[in-house]
């Protein structure tokens, strides 16, 4: 990646509000009710039914792919024509996708008591994706499933398995040096854009799990189990899920720039160069047959923002996830990057600007070029844009991400 020199070279430019009324923006808020509707849904009675008899779309329990005989005999005969009608459109994409632990639960559309792991709440929301924990001021990047069953000292004994084939590219095989404690990554590289899945908490790494060994959907990487660097109790053993992309190849130059005191054990895979999607919406979008893969995912997402970095440079994001890119830029010279982040920080789609069009600013200028209030104001943490006072603002967050995307110091 070529960097852009110099001291404290990002500023954030002249904020352009109220809101750039472009097409875009229009599929902004048509977007943003959708997805207002699915929050609404999810747990809801009609989701369950509609989970019950939607069909699986590729995503199977007990980690075992679509098309085994396991999962199909607890259904219905009905609901066997529905999900073999389903396959027939879906099976393209993410057809291999599983359940990560053996629990049948969210196959079988029960309710998210039966299958998600509250902190010590209690609260069962507490241990889904977003800002869910202390009163909403608190983000949880991932998705907790408690376990099924328990080894003679009543320690967690589920499998944990890889949810599509892929590529083991991290493994951290000491529990202290991270807050997921002993934790597994695999990157999905026949997925668009090749997105990796994280298993974090584990008890112990299966024999042959190391980096650069391939696994397939099914294939066990270790034991649940409460490894962390804090103490998680017996009773609430287990696996810390997320489905996301990293920011940057170069994480290690953020790294040494920041007052940390200690060093980073995990490269790349660190989980501050990670973001993330629900992963637990993801699984019921694709169950349901709304999307087919993560890209189709993201392109529905509702974006919050969007920025304009003004930058020559084409960041190893881009590189590494071309799909996410809504314009060919090769050959061209590229001046800026409008890009749309989700509700939760991830840089969903990238735009490149060109020389020939002119666009007022200069490299390592940051401009916020619209935010979506209705979708913000809702928002009670991980703000991509802040909404205090009169005058909206990128994010302290937002800009630490851009940072690390683009090598700005
Ligand atoms: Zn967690």
């Amino acid at each position: 990646m070529r960097r852009v020199g110099g001291r404290s070279f990002l500023k954030q430019g002249f904020v352009a509000f109220p809101l750039i009324l472009d097409h875009e923006l229009v599929e902004w808020s048509d977007a943003l009710k959708s997805a207002v509707c699915r929050f609404r849904r999810t747990g809801s009675t009609s989701a369950r039914k509609r989970a019950r008899h939607g069909g699986t779309c590729g995503v199977s329990a007990c980690g075992r792919p679509v098309g085994t005989i396991s999962p199909i005999r607890r259904l219905s005969k009905r609901s066997l024509a529905t999900i073999l009608s389903l396959l027939a459109t879906c099976l393209p994409a993410s057809a291999d996708l599983i359940w990560p632990t053996p629990n049948p639960a969210f196959q079988n559309g029960e309710s998210i008591e039966a299958y998600v792991q509250p902190t010590a709440s209690g609260r069962v929301e507490s241990g889904l994706f977003g800002c869910t924990r202390n009163g909403g001021s608190r983000f949880h990047e991932g998705l907790d499933l408690f376990p099924i069953k328990r080894d003679r000292r009543r320690e967690a004994a589920d499998p944990i398995y890889s949810v599509l084939p892929g590529r083991v590219v991290y493994v951290s095989e000491v529990a202290g040096h991270s807050s997921y404690g002993r934790y597994v990554v695999v990157e999905h590289d026949g997925e668009v854009p090749a997105y990796h899945t994280l298993y974090a908490h584990l008890a112990s790494v299966a024999g042959g799990i190391t980096p650069g060994a391939r696994v397939d959907a099914g294939t066990v990487l270790g034991i649940m189990g409460r490894s962390a660097t804090y103490a998680i109790p017996k009773s609430r053993a287990h696996l810390h899920f997320e489905i996301g992309l990293r920011l940057t190849d170069d994480f290690q130059a953020w790294f040494d720039r920041q007052p940390f005191g200690s060093p980073n054990h995990h490269g790349k895979w660190n989980g501050m160069n990670l973001v993330s999607v629900d992963p637990l919406d993801f699984y019921q979008s694709v169950r349901a047959g709304r999307v087919a893969n993560l890209l189709d995912y993201l392109q529905q997402l509702p974006a919050a923002a969007r920025v304009r970095v003004h930058s020559r440079a084409v960041p190893s994001f881009v590189r590494n996830f071309p799909a996410l890119v809504t314009r060919p830029y090769e050959g061209r010279t590229v001046v800026a990057w409008d890009i749309a982040f989700t509700q939760y920080g991830l840089p969903k789609a990238w735009t490149p600007r060109f020389a020939e069009e002119r666009l007022p600013g200069q490299p390592g200028n940051v401009r916020l070029i619209a935010y979506n209030p209705t979708l913000l104001e809702t928002q009670t943490c991980r703000e991509v844009v802040t909404m205090a006072g009169t005058t909206p603002t990128i994010s302290p967050g937002t800009i630490g991400t851009i940072r690390k995307l683009f090598g700005f110091r």
